[in-house]
């Protein structure tokens, strides 16, 4: 029998959830069902001066909340069912983290391995040409962000087009998140989804009674981790379970291989070796195996696909060793699957929680667009004065001067990145005690299942008071 699709499985994990839910059959349907898709293809050059048809998606799941809000990916295995499913996890993922807006998602069917920089500005241009004749972006309508084969470069071409296109538009760069500093970008965004996965598994491993269960000794320090992917979300998550979480990287997969190290790796040197030669291959801390998905397999505490959909599947899912998997991608695990890891006693993390913190920040970006100023413009320099103040005060109250080392951080000026990845942290701690929180009221099986039940809740609330704050 056939695997069931991405937005089959994506189905099947809201149809489990929902008979714990509170909401009417006609309105699950609603919530569950994708409103609108556009399906184009268009001529794009070569640099040769050959035509290429180029076939491209974009879904928007849900106007519960307007904008929609959701990446765009370059990749061969895009299609239509694959951007619906991604469309449905973002609307899920935004009400988890209390952002208010509607899930969309885009793609386009290209290798992004194989592009060179003149094809990829020219369909990129042309795909938000398209998007903007069909209505399919805009800051009050529909905004793209990075995914999968995609980055700041992309969203920086999207912002201009939609800018030079939408002459009387006030707030352009607002049709698109993710964009360089230069274009009104914020910063941490590139850091965002990875750190975010920090955070939530931080969370869930601060759970002493939770972690007892597993067997593992709460707290992230000395965890054995595995991550497949090392891309923009996979590099990040690493970096910072490495730095801040004194955890060991035993295992990075990509798509050449492998490498293996039982004791450990350094995440940042196996990132530069891969980007100067092109490959793990060589990499001299670790063994390389070309089978890179056998590693998926190998024994570790946790196992963090952070690439694409489907990784974890029934056929191996029975040999997955880790003691819990953290989603850092869309749908790395199909539903099939998580019933074997779960009879295997094995903990997800699931994605609509784990890797919100994208979208979190993406957020703060479109405020910022929104509003015309950075968040620490008015408020640094007030702060600043507070804390001399207050400084100066304790100084005087005990006679003693503080010296400049620890008075400087003391009264340092709080700048925008600050501002906003300590919000990310924030959100992470409250959408995991949300989750917490469901689970344990309802008495449900799973943190995916507490999650959807949320995400369903919220999203069936605004659709019925249209105006609260999911
Ligand atoms: N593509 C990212 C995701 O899957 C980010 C979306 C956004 O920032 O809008 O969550």
């Amino acid at each position: 029998m056939a695997r069931s699709t991405f937005f089959q499985s994506v189905s099947r994990y809201f149809e489990k959830a929902a008979p714990h839910t509170k909401v009417s059959p006609g309105l699950l349907e609603q919530v569950k069902t994708c409103n609108s898709v556009y399906r184009m293809r268009f001529p794009v050059r070569e640099d040769d001066g050959r035509i290429n048809v180029v076939e491209a998606f974009r879904a928007e799941h849900s106007f519960h909340r307007l904008p929609t809000k959701g990446g765009i990916r370059f990749s061969q295995r895009v299609n239509l069912d694959e951007t619906i499913a991604l469309a449905a996890l973002m609307s899920y993922k935004c009400s988890i983290v209390g952002v208010p807006f509607g899930g969309a998602k885009g793609g386009i069917i290209l290798d992004p391995a194989k592009l060179s920089e003149g094809f990829r500005e020219r369909v990129t241009r042309r795909y938000t040409a398209e998007l903007i004749r069909k209505n399919f972006i805009g800051p009050d309508i529909d905004v793209p962000a990075p995914d999968y084969g995609t980055g700041e470069r992309e969203m920086g071409w999207i912002a201009d087009t939609y800018k030079n296109l939408k002459m009387n538009e006030p707030h352009p760069y607002a049709c698109v998140t993710g964009k360089p500093l230069s274009m009104q970008g914020i910063p941490g965004r590139k850091q965002a989804t990875g750190l975010g996965v920090y955070y939530g598994i931080r969370a869930f491993a601060d759970q002493t009674e939770t972690m007892k269960k597993l067997g593992l000794k709460p707290g992230t320090a000395g965890k054995r981790i595995i991550i497949q992917g090392l891309g923009n979300v996979g590099y990040h998550a690493g970096h910072f379970l490495q730095q801040d979480g004194k955890a060991v990287i035993v295992g990075i997969i990509e798509r050449e291989g492998a490498l293996y190290a039982p004791d450990g790796m350094d995440v940042e040197a196996a990132a530069k070796f891969r980007a100067e030669t092109g490959s793990l291959a060589g990499f001299p801390d670790a063994t390389f195996r070309e089978d890179g998905m056998a590693v998926m397999e190998e024994d570790c505490d946790i196992l963090i696909p952070a690439a694409l959909e489907d990784q974890i599947t029934a056929e191996n899912a029975p040999c997955i060793k880790a003691k819990i998997v953290a989603e850092a991608a869309n749908g790395p695990v199909h539903h099939e699957a998580e019933t074997i890891l779960q009879e295997k006693g094995i903990h997800i993390l699931p994605d609509v929680f784990l890797n919100a913190g994208g979208v979190t920040i993406s957020y703060f970006e479109w405020i910022k667009n929104k509003a015309g100023i950075s968040f620490d413009r008015i408020i640094s320099r007030h702060e600043e004065l507070n804390k001399i103040r207050m400084v100066e005060a304790m100084e005087s109250l005990t006679g003693r001067e503080i010296p400049a080392s620890i008075r400087k951080p003391l009264v340092a000026r709080s700048n925008e990145e600050e501002m906003v990845l300590s919000a990310l942290d924030q959100t992470m701690i409250r959408a995991f005690d949300d989750i917490h929180e469901t689970q344990r009221e309802r008495k449900l099986p799973s943190q995916r299942a507490a999650a959807f039940v949320l995400a369903i809740e919220r999203i069936s609330d605004s659709y019925q008071n249209h105006g609260i704050f999911p």
